[in-house]
């Protein structure tokens, strides 16, 4: 039934799959109810410690910890960040947070101090979550002038350790105080508030209501049809959408089980499939291409495997094809942003190799000309537009770049280029925004431009992607120089790397210009430099 539908056209996309109900109610009694259900299931459990929780603990827990947060003062519209590895309590928190209605801002735990301390100021975060490995370079982010007076505590998982709280001290209160009357509106609360660039410029907190995350996990329910009896790896990282909703609850609402992983390491990753009999597993093209081509994957059984999902940047049809073929299970490419909480399309049963196959229920989109605005026509290049209860409430106190990214038609702009095939399928082939993407990590070139300036020989700096197998793009950038200076591109490039997470390292390269192209008021021609860069 689902390789049928209404007739669509670039001007009018619709979901082939009829509308789902999407309950009225906050995200923890969205979740918490179906720990009801689960009971004595296991919810989630750490592969390398072996610490697990079932369903009725998670409920437990989650409202221990929201009754201490409560004791403490913590309350509706406060932020907290997280700053971690993927850890069995991670779930606990966010529940225990959306009982109180306080916002959960999760970092890049491989951010260094200074890319913290700007997300900390910037996201007005009052108390932060980590890990004992990562409390140094926590503390550090904390005594920045402009945030250490606003963060009031520091708690760490995994074990006590000085200078913080211990988070397992929360788990332990008595539960009484748990509020049962937090007042929240699932459409106009924040939930979730993570970070992303957008279409252009630096990072921003994406709010995420309740209604959006709730929205998202019904939309693709009937497509990804977790059971109860399924085993979710959770590999990608909580603090990126992709990891934090799709995979975290999308696996906790329908009764899955999930495995935590702390970070890809493939003999680690290998033996936790095999070991734990993984049926579901949801990664990133360069893990579909380790999985298609590296000798190693033949020593492990993966025959358990029911799907894996491939989303957060482009999987082509060879790929999906060559990795299909080597291992045996289908391959679903998944397209979204964090600005729609994410999933807007999914290629799943019966499968359209390189498109992103079915926009999910609930959700209209189309694809229009990026001059005229006016829908293309099949088979040309127009920017993918959506509409859905998926879509952001818009940018923390940004309303400028909110609306440049939603139309007054409440149109979302999500900044790729596709056409659509004969067949009304989808397939994005380019990015209009000015975004990197690195192994599917978001790489803001206006950051790593602002990065440049400050260096004391650069004068003019632009940062764009090049392509690159398997990895999707290499930052490259083009510096113009003050006059008189000496200094190598390996210099500049060794200037970044020690001020930046790892993902957004000049592995494209450093190249001295005379001039930055421009436009008459000033704008970066990014597709000039991405010519040169490919002529070269
Ligand atoms: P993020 O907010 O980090 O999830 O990044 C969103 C962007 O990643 C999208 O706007 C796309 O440019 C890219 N992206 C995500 N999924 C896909 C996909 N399946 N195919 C092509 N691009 C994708």
């Amino acid at each position: 039934c689902l390789s049928s539908g209404p007739v669509t056209s670039p001007a009018d996309i619709r979901s082939r799959i009829p509308d789902v109900e999407i309950p009225d109610v906050s995200f923890a009694e969205f979740i918490l109810g179906r720990c009801d259900e689960f009971k004595d299931n296991i919810a989630v459990s750490d592969y390398l410690t072996g610490r697990k929780y079932t369903y009725q603990q998670i409920k437990d827990f989650a409202r221990r910890v929201a009754s201490a947060l409560h004791k403490r003062g913590y309350k509706k519209g406060d932020v907290i960040t997280t700053s971690t590895l993927n850890l069995p309590e991670f779930p606990i928190l966010v529940l225990a947070a959306a009982s109180l209605g306080v916002i959960v801002s999760p970092a890049n735990h491989m951010y260094t101090a200074a890319e913290l301390s700007r997300m900390l100021e910037h996201n007005g975060a009052c108390a932060i979550f980590t890990i004992p490995q990562l409390l140094p370079l926590v503390k550090e982010a904390i005594s920045d002038p402009n945030v250490s007076g606003r963060i009031k505590e520091t708690f760490t998982f995994g074990h006590e350790e000085e200078g913080a709280l211990f988070f397992h001290t929360l788990m332990e209160d008595d539960g009484k105080s748990f509020p049962e009357n937090v007042d929240i509106d699932p459409k106009k609360d924040v939930l979730l508030m993570p970070y992303s660039s957008g279409t252009t410029g630096l990072p921003k907190g994406v709010m995420l209501s309740h209604h959006n995350i709730v929205a998202n996990i019904m939309q693709l329910r009937d497509l990804l049809r977790v059971s109860p009896d399924e085993k979710t790896i959770a590999l990608l990282p909580f603090f990126h959408i992709y990891g934090l909703t799709a995979v975290q609850f999308g696996s906790l609402y329908n009764g899955a089980q999930l495995v935590t992983i702390p970070r890809f390491e493939p003999e680690m990753f290998l033996k936790a499939m095999h070991e734990e009999k993984i049926t579901i597993l949801h990664a990133v093209p360069p893990i579909v291409l380790f999985l298609a081509k590296h000798p190693m994957v033949a020593n492990f059984d993966l025959s358990n495997v029911s799907y894996m999902v491939s989303g957060a940047a482009p999987l082509s049809e060879s790929l999906t094809m060559e990795c299909q073929n080597r291992l045996g299970f289908p391959i679903f490419q998944g397209y979204g942003l964090t600005e729609t909480s994410p999933v807007i399309n999914i290629d799943c049963h019966p499968g359209y190799p390189g498109t992103i196959g079915l926009l999910v229920p609930n959700t209209k989109a189309k694809l229009v000309d990026v001059d005229t605005g006016e829908p293309v026509k099949v088979g040309e290049l127009g920017e993918y537009c959506m509409d859905g209860p998926q879509k952001m409430l818009g940018y923390l106190n940004n309303q400028q770049a909110t609306d440049e990214m939603i139309d007054k038609d409440g149109w979302l702009h999500t900044g790729d280029l596709g056409y659509m095939r004969e067949d009304g399928m989808v397939v994005i082939e380019d990015r209009l925004k000015e975004l990197i993407k690195y192994k599917g990590y978001q790489v803001p070139p206006a950051e790593l431009e602002g990065l440049l300036l400050t260096h004391p020989a650069v004068s003019d700096a632009s940062v764009i992607g090049i392509p690159e197998e398997g990895v999707g793009e290499l930052p490259r950038a083009y510096v113009v120089l003050k006059p008189d200076v000496t200094v190598t591109p390996e210099e500049i490039s060794k200037f970044v790397e020690e001020r930046v997470t790892p993902s957004k390292r000049l592995r494209g390269g450093v190249e001295f210009l005379a001039e930055i192209p421009k436009t008459p008021s000033g704008k970066i021609l990014r597709r000039v430099l991405k010519a040169k860069a490919l002529q070269a």
